[in-house]
């Protein structure tokens, strides 16, 4: 069984592919909008899915801020029955991510996805193997069928999305070698507690963290540096800037920081105005120390450190991330090796 070198999305592939680059740099300059905006479709199971009609005006009123990106999230986004429509109407004027654990992807929903228009998916995985207590059940040999799907079909980029923790850390040798026989980029973020602040540190995770960055499959290099010293036990000062260059939609509509700290700021996205964009970029939250929301410290480093972001962007571009589809990026062994012995049931 062979999983094309290529995949549909390859001619028009960057790693963060970006809506009308210069109407973006211009909305993100001048209008100081939000880079990404989360917006929950679902709560856990498809009984407590949000209407599309509200969906549309949520993403209506997230367009009428600028937002560049809308990261669709659940519970599951895929258990969404218009999922498809949701990401259709956010495309209009923004480009749309999904973050899904991936057991749902079949080769009709990635059609749909293609079709609606869908920039990047990223697939949740916190370990490699089943977990015997279910504890951990986004893991990555039962979701190999569906990247291969992805591998074959898909026309959007397809980001892994590793959680460093105690398994991971263990088994990321070898994830990183099933991972290799995709065209697929990782991102590695850190386990936090339920007010967002790291939960993981010292040499062995360290070493892990490093070893993703200077051999590994990252897409981006923003908050390498960041990590290192989360996981060294600093505490690095920075400027969060949630509530302006990111926005955390809940189930109900209301805008807060991040998922991290629901009921802070708690404004219903309607009510949501430039003015209260402008406000929090300069409002500290309190809970910067040890924060390991690692969405929200790549979307503040706009405006808290413009070259370290611009060293960043040059790291990506040395690295072959992009510019480039992952099936011709350097270190990249492709799909097409996989053999149907070290694949089975695929
Ligand atoms: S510092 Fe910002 S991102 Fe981190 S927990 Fe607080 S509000 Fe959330």
């Amino acid at each position: 069984m062979d999983i094309p070198a290529r995949y549909p999305g390859d001619a028009r592939t960057i790693a963060m592919r970006i809506k009308n680059p210069l109407q973006a740099l211009g909305r993100l300059l001048y209008n100081r909008a939000p880079i990404e905006a989360q917006l929950i479709v679902t709560r856990r199971c498809n009984l407590s899915e949000i209407p599309f009609d509200t969906l549309r005006e949520r993403i209506d009123a997230l367009h009428q801020l600028g937002v560049l990106n809308i990261a669709l999230l659940g519970g599951e986004p895929l258990l969404h029955r218009r999922i498809a429509e949701v990401v259709a109407h956010a495309d209009r004027q923004a480009q749309v991510s999904i973050t899904t654990n991936g057991f749902l992807i079949s080769d009709r929903l990635i059609e749909d996805l293609n079709a609606a228009g869908l920039a990047n998916m990223q697939v949740s995985i916190d370990a490699l193997g089943t977990d015997a207590s279910r504890y951990i059940q986004k893991t990555l040999k039962p979701l190999l069928p569906k990247l291969k799907r992805l591998a074959e079909r898909a026309a959007f980029d397809v980001h892994l999305n590793v959680v460093l923790c105690d398994e991971t850390r263990e088994q990321f040798e070898e994830m990183l070698a099933e991972l290799r026989r995709f065209p697929f980029w990782m991102s590695m973020n850190l386990l936090h507690d339920d007010r967002g602040r790291v939960k993981v540190g010292g040499p062995s995770f360290e070493a892990v963290w490093n070893r993703h960055y200077e051999g590994g499959r990252a897409i981006s290099y923003l908050e390498r540096d960041y990590g290192r010293r989360l996981l060294r036990g600093e505490h690095p000062r920075w400027r969060c800037r949630a509530g302006s260059r990111f926005l955390y939609v809940d189930e109900v509509g209301h805008v807060q920081y991040c998922s991290a700290q629901r009921g802070r700021l708690d404004i219903p996205l309607a009510e949501y105005t430039k003015m209260d964009l402008r406000r929090e970029s300069r409002t500290d939250k309190g809970c910067e120390e040890g924060c390991a929301m690692l969405c929200v410290y790549r979307t503040s480093l706009l405006d808290n450190a413009p070259i370290a972001l611009a060293r960043s962007f040059l790291v990506g571009v040395s690295k072959g991330v992009l510019g480039r589809p992952a099936a011709e990026r350097p270190g990249t062994v492709t799909a097409a090796s996989l053999t149907p012995e070290r694949s089975p049931g695929l």
